[in-house]
């Protein structure tokens, strides 16, 4: 009976996401595997934390780009529910409850990050870089906002609620709002460090992209192999890190 609960529940989230045309093929299908294992093995609440970070995901991206329809690839929901899917696979063999605070934790992060760059995006005041605290081009990573912070803290806090009213466990709660929220800040701090950035040829701008106006972009910073996804990634494991070490404070 769970099995089949679970499976529907998956089939469901992944409808949603075919109609609203939010992911492609491959990646409608991880999340369909996803979602299945963190409804098998961590049950209702497990399932309604990824379907607010699924639903709030997707709310961000209409006040995101306006314009541009946004369809995430499947390394983007591997890099963001990887580890939290993993995490409740564990949790599902050992029965260790501390497995199920590290899925939330994980899930916090990846909806914090998410909105701190959806909600941040429409912040009138031109963002500021995390490490020179000045302002900078909007659309880059390291850049920081105070309502992006905001949309980032109230991202967190909701995961931890919804942990908090089925499970009464108020260190969870904390670890899940700090653990989240840390994430998603050293996220910004990695994406100004770490991922790789280029300038454009032509209007000399600094971006992302590897090409602008046209053209190919030259290197500018970063290591080059360290992208967006990897930079969500590396984020989200030290999230659930950063929880563990709290915890063994
Ligand atoms: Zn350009």
């Amino acid at each position: 009976m769970h099995f089949w609960i679970s499976f529907l529940s998956s089939f469901l989230l992944a409808m949603v996401a075919l109609l609203k045309k939010s992911f492609t093929k491959p990646a409608l299908l991880m999340a369909f595997f996803f979602a299945f294992i963190i409804f098998y093995y961590g049950g209702i609440c497990a399932f309604l934390i990824l379907l607010s970070v699924f639903l709030l995901t997707i709310l961000s991206d209409k006040f995101k780009n306006k314009k541009k329809h946004e369809v995430r690839r499947v390394i983007q929901i591997f890099v963001n529910v990887g580890i939290g899917a993993f995490c409740i696979f564990c949790y599902g063999i050992s029965q260790q409850f501390l497995f199920y605070i590290l899925y939330a934790v994980s899930m916090a992060e990846a909806l914090s990050d998410t909105l701190a760059s959806g909600i941040g995006s429409l912040s009138k005041k031109s963002p500021f870089h995390i490490l020179t605290l000045q302002p900078s081009t909007p659309g880059l990573s390291g850049n920081v906002s105070f309502l992006g912070m905001a949309a980032s803290f109230f991202g967190s806090s909701f995961i931890a609620m919804i942990f908090l009213l089925f499970h009464f466990h108020l260190v969870a709660f904390f670890l899940i709002l700090l653990g989240g929220f840390g994430g998603a800040l050293l996220d910004s701090y990695l994406g100004a460090i770490l991922q790789v950035k280029y300038s454009c040829k032509v209007c000399h701008k600094i971006t992302e992209r590897k090409n602008h106006c046209g053209m190919p972009t030259q290197y500018h910073s970063g290591i080059s192999f360290i992208d967006n996804n990897m930079v969500n990634f590396l984020s989200n494991f030290c999230s659930v890190l950063l929880a563990c070490l709290l915890l063994a404070i």
